[in-house]
């Protein structure tokens, strides 16, 4: 049986709650135990298929096909881990499969309800992750703590101690403790009210995680201690930083998972973090280092910057491990579409995935800035079929080329929806062609990426692209092209599927680390 830590919310969202969920879950990893985790979404949606990345942020995919909030990415790059569609559950799929079983006539005449089955249903999903070869899940709920929509998770998490037995089941709640800006001074008013309200649904926390945008002096934290009943090693804080891989370093040094552990009853090995720190002294000398790189993320979400998430992080952690310093601008579509100049003067473009029309022809025209000018690219999902249909317009002359998605009745459909039409995602194996540059790159043939999308590259123009110079250089087993590449260039790679999503901070995509070397030189 595993042991539960619960990560709770507490006045307002958007602290970083995730990351300290998965702080704690890589530091009790890095002790040599196995772990798991979970995100509780107080959503409807049943998945994130439908959610606009400008809402939630990037739609993270997993191995097996689950489309999840963002902080899936986060859990599996701080965990090195590969999670599933399982990790991801939202109220959506809460209430649908109580309402399935209730039109299956499950519930037996009884009334259904909030309690006990939807707390019932939460708890039964909860306990799938409870498995033989895992020590700890931990589990984060999303919303603040007084939301209607996550109270039935609240309730099931309570009901869960009582069930598991109290050395099994940890509280960790995450709370804002706002400063004021004129005196200095930290209020711990709303955390104590916070905490509170956690008490009169009756969970008690063992752990109070401070947010905060300066260190909490030591008055503060025995105000917390004292007014929330937790003991004082309990109350721990996470102060503001750009690089959130130094997070779980400087909770470490609080004894965060020490903590969580001592109430489990588990004991405390020393951890493994070596790469992980030798990555952060990195980060940090990059932070000063005067010779920059600048690379520009062409796409249409760039209001919201955690829309691009996997990706930034990829070509961060990518500059890391080359000791380069990169700057990265996210530059909307449609300012390229107004001035192509908006690229002069980056040493790097990457042309972002996305769905939908708006934007492709910015994409476009930057693919066709990067190949004409040589300037090194990398292209993935729909920036990827914007490049190639910019190739056939320009270069091969295929005039009126386009993907069918934006064009059905265009001449030259370079990108078309495979039969059946369906959304392909999920990692799938690729065949790459011998001697290309993409071969160097992954330095084998057989590789697996996972995807998402509905359209790809046709293969009936493979030959014509060929003799105007550019080559697939990835196909499916079925013969389907999924990369393609200008060998001329001195890096010019489009790849249908999404190499950032398995990109990890210690285990960087060889995509993203030959894109930062070629750059660099
Ligand atoms: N809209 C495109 C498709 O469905 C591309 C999606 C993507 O960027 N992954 O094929």
């Amino acid at each position: 049986m595993s042991k539960f830590i619960f990560v709770t919310g507490g006045v307002v969202s958007g602290i970083g709650r995730g990351i300290t969920a998965a702080s704690m879950a890589m530091l009790i990893k890095a002790q040599g135990y196995t772990v798991d985790i979970v995100k509780l979404d107080p959503y409807f949606n049943v998945d994130s298929l439908y959610l606009s990345p400008y809402q939630h942020g990037e739609v993270f995919v997993t191995d097996d096909g689950g489309e999840g909030d963002l902080v899936i990415g986060h859990y599996e790059r701080f965990l090195d881990q590969n999670l599933t569609e399982n990790s991801n559950i939202t109220s959506g799929k809460i209430y649908l499969s109580v309402i399935n079983r209730e039109r299956e006539g499950g519930y037996d005449g009884e009334s259904v309800q909030v309690v006990p089955h939807i707390t019932d249903e939460i708890k039964r999903t909860l306990y799938t992750f409870s498995r033989p070869e895992t020590d700890v899940v931990v589990c984060e709920i999303g919303g603040v703590v007084g939301d209607i929509e996550n109270h039935p998770y609240l309730e099931a998490i309570r009901q869960c101690r009582g069930e598991l037995g109290k050395n099994n089941a940890a509280y960790v709640h995450v709370t804002y403790v706002p400063i004021i800006e004129m005196s200095g001074e930290h209020k711990t008013k709303p955390t104590q009210n916070s905490v509170k309200e956690l008490q009169n649904i009756g969970i008690q926390p063992d752990i109070i995680v401070c947010r905060s945008d300066c260190p909490l002096d030591a008055e503060s934290k025995g105000k917390l201690a004292l007014f929330c009943n937790v003991s004082s090693d309990g109350i721990i804080e996470s102060v503001t930083t750009d690089n959130l891989y130094q997070v779980p370093l400087k909770l470490r040094e609080q004894n965060f998972a020490g903590v969580a552990l001592k109430k489990l009853k588990m004991d405390e090995r020393e951890p493994d973090l070596g790469a992980w720190m030798d990555m952060c002294a990195r980060a940090e000398k990059a932070k000063k280092a005067k010779k920059r790189l600048r690379v520009a993320v062409v796409g249409k979400y760039t209001e919201k910057v955690t829309a691009y998430q996997s990706l930034t992080d990829a070509l961060k952690t990518a500059g890391l491990l080359r000791n380069a310093a990169l700057d990265i601008s996210l530059v909307a579509c449609a300012d390229v579409e107004k001035d192509i100049n908006v690229l002069n003067g980056f040493d790097g473009i990457v042309i972002g995935p996305g769905f939908g029309e708006r934007g492709f022809d910015g994409k476009i025209i930057a693919a066709k800035y990067a190949r004409e000018n040589d300037v090194p690219c990398l292209m993935i999902g729909l920036g990827a079929e914007a490049g190639l249909v910019e190739f056939a317009r320009n270069v091969c002359k295929m005039t009126g080329a386009s993907s069918q998605e934006f064009d059905e009745k265009t001449p030259y459909p370079v990108v078309n929806y495979s039969e059946p039409k369906m959304l392909k995602k999920g990692a799938f194996p690729s065949l790459i062609t011998p001697g290309t540059y993409l071969n160097r790159i992954y330095g084998g043939m057989a590789i697996r990426e996972r995807h998402r999308h509905r359209y790809g590259f046709s293969a009936i123009y493979e030959q014509l692209f060929l003799k105007n110079g550019l080559v697939f250089s990835a196909h499916s087993p079925t013969g389907v092209p999924e990369a393609f590449e200008i060998p001329t260039n001195r890096f010019f790679i489009g790849t249908i599927f999404h190499p950032e999503y398995t990109s990890r901070l210690l285990s960087t995509h060889p995509l993203f680390t030959e894109f930062v070397k070629v750059i660099s030189k």
